[in-house]
């Protein structure tokens, strides 16, 4: 079922609501990138047009339910404020008496930002009454933050039970992109996963495997493949306890006639730094005191020769430990196979897009997905909160 967007809604004075993402990485007091920032402003713009109030709610960092002044909203305010040209005020709670008078004082096209929602406890229990207090400050709630749509907070999804919900164009984008990854993906469909953990992406593995036509595993999480092939790993991060689970994941891929494919050589060192001696083994090969920590040149042909043949991919999870240069190599080539592609391509994963941007190919990727777990989540086929929320049409 179709879900309505804030274009079918009367917006007119309407106080709205408005979850974002701005859970921007940062540099000391600067923010270090913020793309989050600009990715809602369609959405904000679009509101100030049509002379609705914007209550902006965002959260940011990990306060655990406390007042932490480092993680106060003020610089993202003040970004914002600049991006759209018009004064944000910032407000220094997100319930309470105050913040409901400064709303009920707003004037079309005004634009507020409360302060982060996870100063309170409440918010990631998804209390009802705070729900219901954060719904009071709208008319309607839109959901704009696709990146936290997989956890039912609420600010995120609670407040859907006292208003009705709408995407914001952010989220519409991305429910359509992932949408077509699981509706029609033209064929051949390959998919790319690495990063640090199985245990993090298991679910995601099991169900792509049902969808797509190649599995690709590469980064860290490739060790526990191998482990459980039997290969020796040295001192590479591995999960012993999910050997099993790599195990049922490599039998259902048999079973489906799918193609899974894993490293069939490593970039190996003593550790992920700076200025040590890289190695590139077999698997078998890597010794005691090493660990792999990217994939190795043949595979990175293998790979890259894999995703040109492939109409549709999707990646999430680097190839290597990517942040040290000596690291990337499978992870940048990895990015220009897809750029390359004539077809639909979606990168998503905080470190992923990171990884992208570095190889210069973000610009020729499909689509940019600013969700982690959350794409992650929709690619399993789950219900996601903050999606099934939203009024359908
Ligand atoms: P994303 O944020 O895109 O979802 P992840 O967080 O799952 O990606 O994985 C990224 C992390 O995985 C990076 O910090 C990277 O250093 C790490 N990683 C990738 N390959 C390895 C490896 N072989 N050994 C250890 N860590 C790895
Ligand atoms: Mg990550």
């Amino acid at each position: 079922m179709p879900k309505a967007t804030i274009r079918d809604v009367d917006l007119k004075e309407k106080r709205c609501f408005c979850r974002v993402d701005y859970n921007v990485p940062m540099k000391g007091t600067e923010i270090a990138d913020d793309t989050r920032i600009r990715a809602s402003l369609p959405t904000v713009r679009y509101l100030m047009d049509k002379n609705a109030k914007i209550v902006l709610a965002a959260h940011f960092g990990r306060p655990k339910g406390k007042v932490v002044d480092s993680l106060r909203l003020d610089p993202i305010a003040k970004r914002l404020s600049e991006l759209i040209g018009v004064e944000v005020k910032k407000l220094d709670d997100c319930i309470g008496e105050e913040v409901e008078q400064e709303v009920a004082a707003m004037k079309p096209g005004q634009v507020v930002l409360l302060e982060n929602v996870r100063f309170h406890p409440e918010e990631e229990k998804n209390e009802k009454q705070f729900a219901a207090k954060l719904a009071s400050l709208g008319d309607i709630f839109v959901n704009d933050a696709f990146g936290t749509a997989h956890r039912a907070h609420a600010s995120t999804a609670g407040v859907a039970e006292f208003i009705p919900a709408y995407a914001g164009f952010l989220m519409e984008k991305e429910i359509h992109a992932l949408g077509k990854l699981l509706s029609a993906p033209e064929r051949p469909f390959a998919a790319v996963i690495g990063g640090a953990k199985v245990s993090d992406k298991l679910g995601v593995l099991e169900s792509l495997l049902d969808r797509v036509d190649s599995l690709l595993i590469g980064g860290g999480m490739a060790n526990t493949f191998l482990l459980a092939q039997g290969y020796s790993m040295g001192k590479s991060l591995i999960e012993p306890d999910k050997v099993d689970a790599a195990l049922g994941i490599i039998k259902k891929a048999k079973d489906l006639g799918k193609k899974l494919m894993l490293p069939v050589d490593l970039a190996v060192a003593e550790k992920p730094e700076a200025g040590v001696s890289v190695k590139v083994v077999q698997p078998g090969d890597v010794p005691e005191g090493m660990m792999a920590l990217d994939i190795g040149p043949e595979s990175r042909k293998l790979f890259s020769e894999e995703i040109s043949n492939a109409k549709t991919v999707f990646w999430n999870g680097p190839m290597g430990v990517f942040e040290v240069e000596a690291f990337r190599g499978g992870t940048l080539e990895v990015a220009a196979a897809i750029a390359h592609i004539d077809g639909f391509t979606v990168v998503g994963g905080g470190d992923s897009l990171a990884a992208v941007e570095l190889s210069g190919y973000a610009g020729k990727i499909k689509h940019l997905s600013t969700g982690g777990g959350a794409s992650l989540e929709f690619l399993e086929g789950k219900q996601l909160p903050g999606v099934k929320c939203l009024v359908e049409l």
